[in-house]
C-alpha cells in the first residue's frame, strides 16, 4: 500500500484506491484542471501591439 499525498485538497489516500492518480478522486482531478486552464487563460498576451489608428 502506497499512501500518496492528494495535490489537490492535500489528503492523504491510498494509491491503489484511487482511480484519478496523483490526486485523490475524479473531482480532485478536475478541480486541479480547471485550476490550470483558467491560469494559462489568464496569461497576459504577448506581442500583442495596441492598435494605433491615430488619424493623420
Ligand atoms: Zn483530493
Amino acid at each position: 500500500m502506497a499512501l500518496l499525498t492528494c495535490p489537490t485538497c492535500s489528503r492523504t489516500f491510498d494509491a491503489a484506491q484511487s482511480a484519478a492518480l496523483p490526486f485523490c478522486c475524479d473531482r480532485c482531478r478536475l478541480v486541479d484542471l480547471h485550476r490550470w486552464l483558467s491560469e494559462q487563460h489568464t496569461l497576459p498576451l504577448a506581442c500583442e501591439d495596441p492598435p494605433d489608428d491615430s488619424p493623420d
